[in-house]
């Protein structure tokens, strides 16, 4: 026997090698491999599993697989109808390497999955010349299997969000586990209804579980908190007042724009969002500098800024008392801003400052929304299925799968 066997490299159960051309003129060098059944085994029902007797021959197909060292590698494979026992129908026989509803070998599939995880279905696609939405349906085919059930167990603290996936009209849902950082679910919409499907997937006593969900002032989401696990104390958490705040800040900006004198006065305020919204310990030193000059030359746009900090103060207090005492001065200086949707901000906080303080009482750590919201940018830039909501939402769940627990790893 030849030591230069190729069929090593084919080590597929019930079907051998018959025969190996290779294809040297093609635009790109290609290799096919004739399998044939080996008939010593009695073929399988590819729906069952069942061993049948053979009920017609000759089918054929070409299924492409991993290409083998510079060439394209198809097989050219030879299969039977099965008459399955079980079934009682004559069906299609289980070739253990492929699919039968797809034309390309299960390693090639993995393969694909594999580099889906860190690149975009055009740039899997490219390489293999393989059409970008076969690449996608064997992503979401993985996907599904793997992340396409929604776990609710050991939920205890949950985290609601909303995410754009086109500003200002297409809305998500995401359901975070705030304890592990895990997507839990994510559904489309940011409506009562949409919450509603979230919590008809869990049982009584999981709904029981709940002790608190972090959300933004979102009426919609805090009414169905409410209505489905009336026990758990709903929180707004730093991290969804911080965001609610940067707004106002920016409305308040987005004003002294259009009140801007000169052209180049309108200019310098209108390119200034990134540095009033991004932390200031993460600036660099231009932008720090930038910072400082527009907070010198705009009153009211530095009277705003000078809140935040103190702000997420607040959330430093262990004591409701104590909050409560920083939160009503806040109010105050807040107040002097004169802005409207300072004013709006403000009488939202009054109006939930039960729940605003409820941090004080469920000591939330570090967010993990951050960090999630994050890899849902990464994700979005990829141009992941922004056309599929259901494929976009896998390809978070997958991305975050949550670190474990506390109590989990005790
Ligand atoms: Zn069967």
């Amino acid at each position: 026997m030849s030591a230069l066997s190729i069929v090593p490299y084919f080590p597929f159960a019930r079907v051998k090698v018959a025969q190996q051309t290779v294809h040297l003129d093609l635009p790109k060098p290609g290799t096919f491999l004739r399998l044939e059944p080996d008939q010593r085994f009695r073929p399988l029902c590819h729906e069952c599993g069942t061993a049948g007797s053979v009920h017609s021959h000759g089918l054929r197909r070409i299924i492409r697989n991993l290409d083998f060292g510079p060439a394209r590698t198809f097989l050219q494979v030879e299969y039977r109808r099965v008459w399955c026992p079980h079934c009682q129908k004559a069906k299609v026989e289980q070739l253990r390497f492929a699919d039968p509803s797809r034309r390309i070998t299960h390693r090639l599939a993995q393969a694909i999955y594999d580099l889906c995880k860190v690149m975009t279905v055009q740039d899997v696609a490219d390489p293999f010349e393989l059409d970008p939405k076969t690449v996608k349906a064997v992503d979401q085919h993985f996907l599904q299997q793997g992340f396409g059930r929604t776990d609710y167990d050991g939920l205890s603290i949950l985290a609601v969000d909303e995410i754009a996936l086109r500003k200002g009209h297409q809305y998500m849902t995401v359901v975070l586990d705030y304890l592990t950082g895990r997507v839990v679910w994510m559904g489309e919409g940011r409506s009562m209804e949409t919450l509603d499907v979230f919590f008809a997937g869990m049982s009584a006593e999981q709904k029981q579980g709940l002790q608190a969900v972090a959300m933004d002032m979102w009426e919609p989401f805090i009414n169905r908190v409410q209505h489905h696990c009336p026990q758990a104390q709903i929180v707004f958490d730093l991290f969804h007042l911080v965001k609610a705040f940067g707004e106002v800040i920016d409305e308040v900006r987005r004003e002294e724009v259009r009140k801007a004198d000169t052209q180049e006065d309108r200019q310098y305020v209108k390119g200034s969002r990134y540095v009033l919204l991004k932390n200031r310990q993460n600036l660099r030193p231009a932008k720090r500098v930038r910072l400082r000059e527009l907070l010198a030359a705009n009153e009211r746009i530095s009277a705003g800024y000078m809140l935040k900090d103190p702000l997420k103060m607040i959330y430093h207090y262990r004591s409701r008392a104590w909050a409560k005492k920083a939160l009503d001065p806040w109010c105050e200086r807040a107040e002097e801003v004169d802005h409207p949707a300072m004013r709006r901000f403000i009488r939202r906080l009054r109006f939930f400052e039960y729940d605003i303080l409820n941090p004080c009482d469920h000591a939330i750590g570090a967010s993990p929304l951050e960090g999630v919201n994050n890899k849902i940018k990464v994700i979005k830039r990829r141009a992941y299925g922004f056309h599929d909501p259901e494929y976009f939402a896998l390809k978070i769940k997958q991305a975050s799968p949550g670190r474990k627990s506390i109590t989990e790893t005790g």
